[in-house]
């Protein structure tokens, strides 16, 4: 019977997280991509008002203060981590598409 090192449990272990923060680096990025292929501006920002939606629900503050911009907006990011994190621990299927994560509430 073979045995386990503990250097080989380690390696084992932090490969497996390494493999997880990429498969949520590449779907975050997939679905990126994917609203940009669908939206110019922000799909969440209020174009008469100047506010943002996401930061109405999390933050309770409304100012977009990109004019729109998502591209590496630091709270469009964080509303796809945090839907993937959510999706992944409810074991939900992950949306292949932008569109399809826009029209459901998860
Ligand atoms: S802050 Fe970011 S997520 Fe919110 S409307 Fe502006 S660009 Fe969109």
């Amino acid at each position: 019977m073979s045995r386990v090192t503990e250097d080989e449990l380690k390696k084992a272990l932090s490969t497996t997280v390494i493999e997880k923060k990429d498969a949520k680096k590449r779907w975050v990025e997939r679905m990126l991509k994917s609203a940009k292929s669908y939206h110019k501006i922000c799909p969440y920002f209020d174009k008469r008002l100047g506010n943002c939606f996401l930061r109405q629900l999390s933050e309770k503050k409304g100012r977009c203060e990109r004019e729109g911009k998502f591209d590496g907006c630091p709270v469009f990011m964080g509303f796809l981590e945090g839907t993937y994190d959510k999706l992944v621990s409810e074991g939900k299927n992950l949306p292949i598409d932008f569109m399809d994560l826009s029209l459901h509430i998860y």
